[in-house]
């Protein structure tokens, strides 16, 4: 694997999301009567957060975010002191960082002699899970007992194999599978995930063939005033230049929850991950979604480029009729929809019709199916990508997909897996998309494999009735 420099994309976009928090004028209104009566800013800071944290409850999701900017509040006291903060990692010799959880601050700046990372919490779509997959640092997160491990003792941190082992050699490490091409082109169309410009530059240096999930919000995480049509179909039409040859799926914006967008003035709510976020933003923000969908469609016309559009977190059948409604309004032809809810998937035969292509969004989907935070510490576990209860809940969306005539695509993290890539191919999913960073991994993983391998891959899935059974089954596949 090869260390990426810090201030990668992916980490730069949760480092300013947080900042845009830290930004946050209602947080500076906490801070100022303790500055008034004679703190200093540090002080100030700390106080304003542990009001801002009172306020917010027992939000799980808040309160993470809040022991985040914690993590960067300290940062900006120690600098202001003159004192050294940070993790203190000698960049000397070869280091394993074991912790209870990181902020993303803390993991963004592992230099060289971090060569492992090992969290009691966190799961596999955890800000720690991402950075150091950025980084190309091996990492264990959701590793129950972790913090009983002594220093100084030597330790293998084995993701392969999905386990710690004191003492353990490098010879005993789980054999990563090293798939080798035969086929010029991969079993299912592979495409790449961008949040924007610089993102789709890098996909175009990959093996994706277009892009299968723009994430737009991303463009506008620290925007407070609204973008006029102009503007976006700017934006929009340079990304859809750079990006790579192939069909580029657009979702819109796709706000709330865990991703702020100032000019929206989203309200804060008791259990945002089930509130008004995503397509359910329309009722309110309908000039805004219009607006969209009217910058993509000049963007497509003045690019000549192959186009579809999606929506966000739909549950219902009207939601669909409405989107496609707006989109045909807006002259947008390739209509689709992410598939994020449960909901959504029992009444997929009710959409004849109405769209072109539906994708899979598997990170908001284990959350919604297991009823467990995607961002919650403990929870890491229950969204496992290899859950049998996902795994058949795609199997049966890829079923309906295929009734109504329509592709299906999977856009969220598990696609980025080589192996879990292997089984959507055989249950019958025709595209997955992924982080340009993990798309010529996946490429060549589906151009090691036939359709009657990824059959059995899938079917071997299917049977199992734990993620670690079910891994296991697959990965014997090609042991
Ligand atoms: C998903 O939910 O799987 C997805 C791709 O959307 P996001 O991660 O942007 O919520
Ligand atoms: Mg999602």
């Amino acid at each position: 694997m090869t260390r990426r420099p810090l201030g990668d994309a992916t980490t730069q976009e949760i480092l300013d999301a947080l900042l845009i928090i830290l930004e946050d004028p209602e947080l500076q209104e906490m801070a100022r009567p303790h500055l008034e009566s004679g703190a200093d800013a540090p002080t100030g800071l700390f106080a304003a957060l542990d009001e801002f944290a009172e306020l917010m409850g027992d939000d799980e999701d808040f309160q993470s975010r809040v022991a985040d900017l914690r993590g960067i509040a300290a940062r900006i006291s120690a600098w202001i002191r003159g004192l050294a903060a940070g993790p203190g990692i000698p960049a000397e010799g070869t280091w394993i960082i074991v912790a209870e959880d990181l902020t993303p601050l803390e993991t963004s700046q592992f230099g060289d002699s971090v060569v492992g990372v090992i969290t009691e919490l966190g799961g596999p779509t955890s800000h720690t899970a991402i950075i150091c997959r950025a980084l190309g640092i091996p990492a264990l997160v959701s590793a129950t007992g972790a913090m009983t491990l002594e220093q100084g003792s030597s330790i293998l941190v084995d993701p392969e194999g999905n386990r710690a082992v004191v003492g353990g050699e490098l010879s005993s490490a789980t054999t990563a599978i090293s798939f080798i091409a035969q086929a010029d082109a991969p079993l299912i169309t592979v495409r790449a995930n961008i949040g924007g410009l610089a993102d789709a530059e890098k996909a175009a240096e990959t093996a994706a063939r277009g892009v299968g999930l723009f994430r737009t919000e991303v463009l506008y995480l620290s925007s407070s005033t609204m973008p006029s049509v102009d503007e976006q179909a700017t934006l929009y039409t340079d990304v859809l230049k750079a990006a790579p040859a192939g069909k580029i799926i657009i979702r819109t914006i796709d706000a709330g929850s865990d991703k702020p967008v100032p000019f929206l003035s989203i309200p804060r709510e008791d259990n945002p991950a089930l509130g008004v976020r995503g397509f359910r933003l329309t009722a309110e923000h309908l000039d805004f979604q219009r607006s969209q969908l009217t910058a993509i469609a000049q963007a497509i016309d003045a690019t000549g480029r192959d186009v579809g559009v999606m929506a966000p977190m739909v549950s219902t059948v009207s939601e669909v009729r409405e989107f496609a409604a707006l989109c045909d309004e807006a002259g947008i032809t390739q209509v689709g929809i992410m598939i994020e809810t449960p909901a959504i998937v029992p009444v997929m035969a009710d959409l004849e019709g109405l769209l072109s292509f539906v994708s899979i969004g598997t990170n908001d989907l284990s959350q919604y199916l297991f009823a467990a935070d995607r961002m919650h510490p403990h929870l890491g576990a229950l969204n496992d990508p290899w859950q049998p209860g996902l795994l058949r809940t795609v199997a049966a969306i890829a079923e309906s997909a295929r009734a109504l005539t329509i592709p299906v695509g999977v856009c969220g993290e598990s696609a980025a897996n080589p192996l879990l890539s292997i089984v959507f191919a055989g249950l019958g999913i025709d595209s997955v998309s992924v982080a340009p960073s993990a798309v010529d991994a996946v490429s060549t993983a589906l151009r090691a494999v036939d359709s009657a391998t990824a059959t059995e891959a899938a079917k071997r899935a299917l049977a199992a009735s734990t993620p670690n059974d079910a891994e296991a089954a697959v990965r014997a596949l090609f042991a």
